[in-house]
């Protein structure tokens, strides 16, 4: 592994991190990942991320939102989040490219992803495919 990658959550699960965003690793072991989490070292179980070795470009859409923390009620059918910035965006309609409001970033919208795959087995509810 690279000494210099990406991790973004990979299971629905309130840990401090925010779903679909992407962090820098501070290090990345055998059953452990350190982050950077808001200027601070962070560790967690590795098993619970998607780990890269290049810096993602494309929006994540978190599908599953109905359990985040702190997101407006009309959110909770999905939303995007910045892959530069970690800010979470509504799209309008289905752009294959969106601009953020934080960063002010042009990024693609990863839409064929299917981030929580109901099939990885931690959400019970089934998936929903968005609609915005
Ligand atoms: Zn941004």
């Amino acid at each position: 592994m690279p000494t210099a990658c990406w991790a973004r959550l990979r299971e629905d699960v309130d840990c401090g991190i925010r779903r679909g965003a992407w962090y820098d690793t501070v290090s990345v072991g055998q059953f452990e990942i350190s982050l950077a989490v808001h200027g601070q070292e962070r560790t967690f179980s590795r098993d619970t991320f998607d780990i890269v070795a290049t810096q993602p470009t494309r929006w994540t859409i978190v599908a599953h939102a109905s359990n985040a923390a702190v997101i407006p009620a009309r959110w909770a059918r999905g939303y995007a989040v910045c892959p530069q910035c970690s800010m979470r965006q509504l799209p309008m309609g289905r752009p294959q490219i969106l601009r953020c409001d934080g960063c002010n970033g042009l990024y693609e919208v990863a839409w064929e992803e299917t981030y929580f795959d109901p099939d990885g087995g931690s959400n019970s509810g089934g998936y929903k495919a968005p609609r915005f």
